[in-house]
């Protein structure tokens, strides 16, 4: 600790005695954990508005919050500020995973070090409350949290909704609780679920999950349901398990007239895909390198409840039927999201597994930008639409979120350039890649 003042007493003497310092050379050690007033000089910023690349700018950092983004040589940097060097490195906005399921405090660090600074919980255990707000003090490593309570009908693992009465029940209790969200599943009669819609308009707290089979796609929508959590619940509640391309269009128009958000989640798709009815496919996945920060606890004990290796057939047709299904969507603008359903899915190593998701939205046929929009500019409009009370996020703007990664390739000519990183700042704390890949390590040996 007294290194790191003294440090900082150093580097604030060189910053307000030599004026010229703002062009000079830049401190660098080879681990940081920086969190006070920081400048990103000499960067190309991708503010995520546009796929244009902003050369040689520079982006100013204040309390957590971006403050000013200026050509580098107009910036005047007050003191004392950190300054970060980022010539011929990209600066981006944070990644948002918009489809997670935290269990455990060790399943947090790997999204931040994989560059998610946004990360929305889609049911689990309610301790994801207490991560939320030690995230929001800044006392863990955190993205910042966003919860959904999980309703189900009969045999519901979250909140119980059978009947109209249980389903207002679940959803007083779910806002009183402090979640974001409501997340609905598969089996919530129509009743409940008309009578769940209705409570939480009352309550003004947004639903959102699955595609709920008895009132189906169509029936969801109209309620109200804000985003779909996976594209293959167009699947089972509205193309009848066909993978019949005559019915995307008249699915395409519903959602987009909806308004409702959709999270492909292609990943999960694709991941179960190649273990279906394939032995030997799981050891080859688990022995992948990035599973080694996945909690044993996922490994040993909650993924047992899948094995996709002993199904017959394959689901190959479907995976592909999703992907002309996803393109179809974004070229009608209904707004996408990024989400892997990590780290509950088996095969996916949460954090790591944004990449995966990235890469699907581009072999549906999406751009870079347009893949990298679903996980910042489109994730933080939905943000900044249901959740009135957060500091808008998902662009660099100012006065925007400081959630950032700094990148030594440009992600908007290859998305797999994401994983090239310099370093991420979340809520205005910078963490340098050296500094992650400790962080990494440490927990890696705390299994
Ligand atoms: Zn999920």
């Amino acid at each position: 600790m007294t290194v790191k003042i003294l440090y900082f007493l150093f580097l604030s003497f060189i910053t307000c005695c030599d004026k010229s310092a703002k062009e000079g050379p830049v401190a660098v050690r080879p681990s940081e954990d920086i969190d006070k007033d920081i400048v990103f000089l000499h960067a190309n910023v991708i503010t995520m508005e546009n796929d244009i690349v902003l050369g040689d700018y520079s982006v100013y950092t204040k309390n957590g919050i971006i403050t000013k983004i200026e050509p580098a040589s107009s910036l005047v940097i007050p003191d004392p500020v950190f300054k970060i060097d980022a010539t011929g490195k990209y600066l981006m906005p944070g990644l948002a995973d918009m489809h997670t399921h935290i269990w455990y405090k060790e399943d947090i660090l790997p999204y931040v070090a994989n560059g998610v600074t946004t990360i929305l919980h889609m049911g689990g255990p309610s301790i994801i409350l207490q991560f939320r707000a030690e995230a929001a003090a800044k006392q863990i490593i955190s993205p910042t949290i966003f919860a959904s309570g999980f309703v189900d009908g009969p045999g519901s693992r979250g909140w119980l909704a059978t009947t109209a009465a249980e389903a207002s029940t679940a959803v007083e209790e779910i806002k009183n609780a402090g979640w974001d969200f409501v997340k609905v599943y598969n089996s919530i009669p129509t009743d409940a679920y008309t009578a769940l819609m209705d409570k939480a308009r009352e309550m003004h707290i947004p639903v959102i999950g699955h595609g709920v089979r008895a009132p189906g796609m169509q029936g969801i929508l109209n309620a109200g349901q804000v985003m779909i959590a996976h594209a293959e619940e167009y699947l089972y509640t509205y193309f009848n398990n066909t993978t019949d391309e005559a019915l995307i269009p008249s699915a395409v128009t519903m959602t987009k007239n909806s308004g409702a958000y959709v999270t492909p989640n292609l990943v999960t798709y694709e991941t179960i895909a190649r273990q279906w009815g394939q032995p030997g496919m799981l050891q080859q996945m688990l022995a992948q390198p990035e599973m080694k920060y996945v909690s044993p606890k996922w490994k040993n004990n909650n993924w047992g409840q899948f094995d996709f290796t002993r199904r017959a057939g394959n689901i190959n047709a479907q995976y592909d039927f999703l992907k002309i299904f996803t393109k179809k969507l974004s070229d009608a603008g209904v707004p996408l999201l990024l989400g892997t359903d990590t780290p509950f899915m088996i095969g996916e190593a949460n954090g790591f597994a944004i990449y995966d998701d990235l890469r699907n939205m581009v072999a549906c046929g999406l751009t870079p930008y347009q893949a990298l929009r679903a996980g910042t500019k489109t994730a933080g409009e939905f943000i900044n639409k249901y959740v009135v009370t957060s500091r808008p996020v998902g662009l660099i703007k100012e006065n925007y979120k400081a959630d950032l990664i700094l990148l030594n390739a440009n992600p908007l000519l290859n998305v797999e350039n994401v994983k090239q990183r310099a370093g991420v700042m979340i809520n205005g704390r910078w963490l340098s890649e050296a500094k992650l890949q400790e962080e990494m390590e440490r927990l890696a040996k705390s299994f």
